[in-house]
């Protein structure tokens, strides 16, 4: 522990984001790094207490508590305080290969789980990760390191997010040869085409795709495997990871779902960034259009932000949950993740240009109206959450609060079912929940495709595993 009472000395502590009014007008990141003084004050909060919780990610009843992954975050707050940076950094490239991703969008699951957060704000943990990571890169600390020798064994990882990335890294490191296909025209899954360029800058991306390939990893993107590419072409490979991702959205079911103007959430973001990566940063495609995004979390969130930006005359967000409470509530209790309320970036964005918060809680869509020139209006209804007779709570429309209001864009951001089927079918497999291997030998899974839709840390957890459950299936 750096300073014992560092934690009494100092309030906690986050970089001043750029102010709504300068950052809707571009696409550029809006959160900067903290400066060297505010990382040394954070890292002089930390008490490094005896049992980090923030440190040791587990599940307590299928709550998170704690980072997914490890990070050593008391050794690293420890050597920050101290000044010793490029110390720090090494612990955090130990367990963290993806270090520039999360400390721009990871929820900070350590963060719920600080010791001084049980009765006070917990250390800005993800603001000296951040610090670390974009020190090593302007110091010229991130280098690639090739293997020193190969071992003959040879891995093809079908996708390229967060899960494909890191086992990859994980493989090529210890002496694999890896291939990863991509069906986009660029790598990095839902960090390249989901998380919008002002939360995870795409530059900084392709320049870590960059140093992977430096590294021996190959990439072979606009290759869809089970569609453009014949799965037999796996039959070369020692092993195959799947890292497809939780590509299946939740669908909407309602009167005027196919009416031209109703999009799902990651095909819309998708095309903002393409926009973006192409320099066409100045075209204003929402201009003049009224945008409902149906889902009141963080995806919704970033269409909320991503419409403004494109010019949008309004944008509201319907949430059929009721919001989570200010505070944690009782069967909430440190260290597990807070279920709290947040207003979001985006969300602050809304209140600034509309006024107003654009979430509405209780409420869902009954149909949406319009022609085949586009939707014109959403009709939509508050419900009450009640007992169905059996326990669980099931929402019930409130008659009298049907209303209409005018539309012209409908984004539907309701979460993920699960992973696309056409893969594993074409493969005659099926995906293991409870393991790495697959029902068919040699091949295995990662990331959202086998868990479900999460997080870019718990993705790098999952496929930090399921590479060395490849590892000692090809070694033993
Ligand atoms: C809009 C949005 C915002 C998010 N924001 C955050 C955030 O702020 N913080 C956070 O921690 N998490 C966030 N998440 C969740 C996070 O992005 C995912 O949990 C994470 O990316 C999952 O990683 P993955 O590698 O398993 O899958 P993905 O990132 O989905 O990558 C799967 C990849 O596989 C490719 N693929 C699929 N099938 C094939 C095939 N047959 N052949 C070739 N390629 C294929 C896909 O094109 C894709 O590139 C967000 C998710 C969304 C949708
Ligand atoms: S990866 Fe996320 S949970 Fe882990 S230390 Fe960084 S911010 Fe915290």
């Amino acid at each position: 522990m750096g300073k014992p009472t560092g934690f009494m000395d100092f309030d906690r502590r986050t970089a001043n984001e750029q102010p709504c009014v300068d950052r809707i007008a571009n696409w550029d990141e809006f959160h900067p790094a903290l400066d060297e003084a505010g990382a040394k004050e954070q890292a002089a909060r930390c008490m490094n207490c005896g049992i980090p919780f923030c440190h040791g990610g587990v599940s307590w009843k299928g709550v998170s508590s704690g980072c997914s992954i490890g990070n050593l975050i008391p050794e690293w707050n420890d050597l920050v305080y101290r000044g010793q940076y490029e110390e720090a950094y090494r612990r955090l490239e130990k367990t963290n290969p993806l270090h520039e991703f999360t400390s721009r969008v990871c929820p900070a699951l350590c963060e719920g789980s600080c010791t001084v957060g049980l009765n006070g704000d917990p250390v800005a943990i993800r603001e000296i990760e951040r610090y670390l990571s974009d020190m090593a890169w302007e110091k010229g600390w991130v280098k690639p390191h090739p293997p020193a020798s190969r071992n003959g064994k040879t891995v093809a990882v079908v996708g390229s997010g967060p899960a494909g990335l890191t086992a990859a890294h994980y493989l090529n490191r210890r002496g694999f040869m890896v291939t990863v296909f991509e069906k986009s025209e660029l790598p990095g899954g839902l960090m390249m085409f989901g998380i919008p360029n002002m939360k995870l800058p795409k530059d900084l991306l392709q320049k870590k795709i960059d140093l992977f390939r430096a590294e021996g990893i190959t990439f072979v993107c606009n290759t869809d495997v089970g569609k453009d590419l014949p799965v037999s072409e796996l039959d070369r490979f020692d092993a195959v990871l799947l890292c497809g991702g939780a590509g299946q959205p939740r669908d909407l079911s309602v009167t005027g779902r196919n009416l031209p103007g109703v999009r799902f959430a990651v095909p819309f973001l998708a095309d903002a960034t393409r926009r973006v990566v192409a320099g066409q940063t100045e075209e204003k495609p929402m201009a003049g259009r009224k945008v409902v995004v149906i889902g009141g979390g963080d995806t919704g969130n970033d269409c909320v932000a991503t419409s403004i930006r494109q010019g949008a005359d309004k944008v509201i967000q319907l949430e059929i949950m009721p919001p989570s409470p200010d505070s944690r509530a009782n069967d909430n209790p440190w260290p597990r993740w807070p279920f709290v309320l947040k207003t979001d970036y985006g969300q602050k964005e809304a209140i600034y240009l509309y006024g107003r918060d654009p979430r509405t809680f209780c409420i869902t869509a009954v149909s949406i109206l319009g022609d085949d020139k586009g939707v014109t209006g959403i009709e939509t209804v508050q419900v009450e959450w009640a007992d169905d007779g059996s326990g669980r709570k099931v929402p019930k429309p409130i008659e009298s609060t049907r209303r209409t209001q005018d539309a012209t864009d409908i984004l539907i951001a309701m979460g993920f079912v699960g992973a696309e089927t056409y893969l594993p079918a074409a493969l005659e497999l099926t995906i293991d929940r409870t393991k790495y291997a697959t029902s068919k030998t040699k091949f295995f899974s990662a990331g959202d495709m086998r868990t479900g839709q999460s997080l870019v840390v718990r993705a790098e957890n999952d496929a930090t595993r399921a590479a060395k459950a490849i590892e000692e299936f090809l070694l033993g």
